[in-house]
């Protein structure tokens, strides 16, 4: 009998330890390159900060991704979100915890206070029937027992996707579309979002965070794209 859980979500292979989603050699297949741990710009080393910072410095303080935006793990993140793969978010929030591992041992990571992930406006979430970043952010809070807050951070208005909007749209669009009303007083936070693209979503939050006196901003996402 075929049940999902103990196959491999790539090759349909027969797994040993079914929890993971994914055998040994499609996780291979994943191209994990060293970046930088700012503003997760492909590097030869892992290092913070680099030239793409300085010209272009993001309003977080650390990033946390797989890998790039590159299959086969544009393709699964594609089947997660768009195909209803609900079992790929285990999977997905597995290798975004050995990511984070990974920004532990590679930059001396520290873990923080609360995780919140990236709100849809509640239209877009009605329709769609879940929010792609909270599903990924569960399991990683109970696996690394940092509480989960979806209350702070509220996106007050939908909003259009980035890459589809000139220069002066895009100032535009964005414009108050989150509010940030903290139900504690956080350091240090961790946002959670699918990809990142172009990061204007990304630092228009973190301008709100700032604001209420937030230290430390991580951005832990599947994917840089
Ligand atoms: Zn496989
Ligand atoms: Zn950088």
């Amino acid at each position: 009998m075929n049940i999902w859980g103990f196959r491999c979500c790539h090759c349909d292979k027969p797994l040993a330890i079914a929890s993971q989603g994914i055998c040994s050699s499609c996780y291979r297949l994943l191209s994990q390159k060293p970046y930088c741990g700012c503003c997760g710009a492909a590097l030869t080393h892992y290092q913070l900060g680099c030239g793409k910072c300085l010209r272009d410095e993001p309003k977080w303080h650390r990033i946390v991704q797989i890998s790039e935006y590159k299959a086969p793990l544009a393709e699964w993140i594609h089947r997660f979100k768009y195909q209803q793969n609900y079992w790929l978010d285990r999977m997905l929030a597995r290798l975004l915890l050995l990511a984070i591992r990974n920004a532990q041992r590679e930059f001396q990571l520290k873990l923080p206070e609360v995780i919140i992930p990236v709100p849809l406006f509640w239209q877009r979430q009605w329709k769609r029937g879940f929010n792609q970043a909270e599903l990924i952010a569960q399991p990683i809070s109970e696996w690394l027992q940092i509480p989960l807050d979806t209350q702070s951070l509220q996106r007050t208005r939908a909003t259009r996707p980035q890459q589809e909007l000139t220069a002066s749209e895009r100032r535009n669009n964005l414009r108050k579309a989150f509010c940030y009303q903290p139900i504690k007083n956080y350091q240090r936070v961790a946002l959670v979002d699918d990809v990142v693209t172009t990061g204007s979503t990304m630092n228009m939050i973190c301008i709100e965070l700032l604001k209420q006196g937030v230290k430390e901003i991580q951005v832990w996402t599947l994917a840089r794209a």
